[in-house]
């Protein structure tokens, strides 16, 4: 659930449309409370949305007058920015919208190790933004500005550095950056893998002219349909600011979420087994992987800053974390950095499709049977909704980390609030679609009848 505190940040940082919640004037009042917060230098960046000149300029401003030295990175995706951050600066910040339409911006808060900034620290830097509670600088302290756009080159060779021993020689692939600042990181990274690559939406631009920043089935048809024509092995697509990627396979298939999760664990844990962390709502593709590789899943609440919080405090108790991330396309890959990364995906679909020597479609058809359906019920009472469900499943296997997740024998349900909308959230999956919807049918007749 979305903790009640937080009034501008949801789950990934505070985001609103242009001209109406997000405008200049909050970003460098965020920027102040940010500085007044952390202070050193703080590394800024931003995606290609129209509005980011506008903001991440005042954001540069609010941090240079609490006396913060800024570097201004230009535009790079997220997790570039989180990797600049945690080899050189105090913090950072990413003006981005992530998935949302070209109308929306936002702030993403870096902290120090590179991860975001948690719910406690950001219910501070509200209250400190709310209430105006800013400590500017005076003439003699005022931080100073320096700009690298070049710092890009980094993040890219720290990526190939990953991948150093894999030789994608003859492979095509064809990348969607859709517009965002991964035109200039993913297709690159794949080339300097020995990649042949053909791109589609492959110039930045702050509108978006050829798809949405969502990467959907339906706005990726152009890519299947080149992947197709071009006989390459994949193609990538990535979001707005690039933490995550999702792959057509050498059919032109869009290759679900869960089940790209799950080709990657197994690609990783079968060669390092570990701890596996992810969310409740992942598929239990993840815990059969898991379970065969010798590894072991870590259940966390929703959301990628819980994911890679757990990741790093497994790694400070000296155990072997081997994977992470969400059943969404954001993957973590903790010999590279804890946090979401596109551009590590797409690198890491080129190492597993060469090691494994088999084509995407066909290791896509290795994994075991699953279907997983997604329902709403809208509820002005959630809280009571998911107390009815604890009592009526309490002979389950009750997991309440976010939520009600009830565990069967090759089968979950999990019951989870929206955090900005007047419903529940319904997940369910099984072997068969059959048996998952009669497990849903009997969760909806329980608790809503
Ligand atoms: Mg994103």
């Amino acid at each position: 659930m979305e903790t009640p505190e937080k009034q501008l940040f949801g789950t990934n940082g505070v985001r609103g449309i242009i001209g109406e919640q997000m405008n200049p004037e909050l970003v460098m009042k965020i920027g102040m409370a940010l500085g007044s917060m952390r202070k050193g230098r703080i590394g800024v960046g931003r995606d290609t949305r129209t509005s980011g000149p506008a903001l991440s300029r005042a954001m540069i401003a609010g941090l240079l007058a609490t006396g913060c030295d800024v570097v201004d990175l230009g535009i790079l995706p997220t997790p570039a920015v989180q990797y600049l951050v945690r080899e050189h600066f105090d913090a950072g910040a990413v003006i981005t919208a992530s998935h949302n339409p070209p109308e929306y911006n936002g702030v993403k808060i870096i902290e120090g190790d590179g991860t975001e900034m948690d719910d406690t620290e950001t219910i501070l830097l509200e209250k400190r933004l709310l209430a105006e509670e800013f400590t500017l600088a005076g003439w003699k302290e005022m931080g100073t500005l320096t700009a690298c756009p070049d710092m890009v080159h980094e993040y890219i060779d720290a990526v190939l550095k990953c991948w150093k021993d894999v030789d994608a020689e003859g492979m095509t692939v064809v990348a969607d950056p859709g517009s965002g600042p991964a035109c200039e990181t993913t297709p690159r990274i794949l080339t300097k893998m020995g990649c042949r690559v053909v791109t589609i939406n492959g110039m930045m631009d702050g509108t978006f002219p050829g798809r949405m920043p969502e990467p959907t089935p339906e706005g990726l048809q152009p890519l299947c349909e080149l992947v197709r024509e071009t006989g390459a092995a994949f193609g990538v697509a990535h979001d707005g600011d690039a933490d995550r990627a999702v792959f057509v396979d050498e059919t032109g298939q869009f290759l679900e979420e869960n089940e790209q999760f799950a080709l990657f664990e197994r690609f990783i844990c079968s060669t390092t087994p570990g701890i596996v962390v992810t969310p409740v709502s992942t598929s239990f593709l993840a815990e059969q992987i898991a379970e065969n590789t010798g590894s072991a899943i870590e259940y966390t609440r929703v959301g990628s800053i819980s994911v890679a919080r757990r990741m790093l405090a497994r790694k400070a108790e000296g155990k072997v974390v081997a994977f992470g991330g969400e059943g969404n396309g954001g993957l973590i890959f903790p010999c590279h950095q804890h946090c979401r990364d596109g551009g590590m995906t797409a690198a890491a679909m080129v190492a597993l499709l060469k090691s494994s020597g088999k084509k995407l479609s066909e290791l896509r058809a290795t994994l075991p049977p699953h279907t997983m359906l997604k329902d709403k019920i809208y509820t002005d009472a959630p809280k009571e909704l998911l107390k009815t469900a604890e009592n009526a499943f309490a002979k389950d296997n009750l997991d309440l980390t976010d939520g009600v997740r009830i565990n069967r024998q090759g089968m979950w349900a999990l019951l989870r609030p929206s955090g900005t909308e007047p419903f529940m959230r319904l997940y369910v999956e099984a072997a068969t679609v059959a048996e998952a919807e009669a497990f849903r049918d009997e969760i909806k007749r329980i608790i809503s009848p």
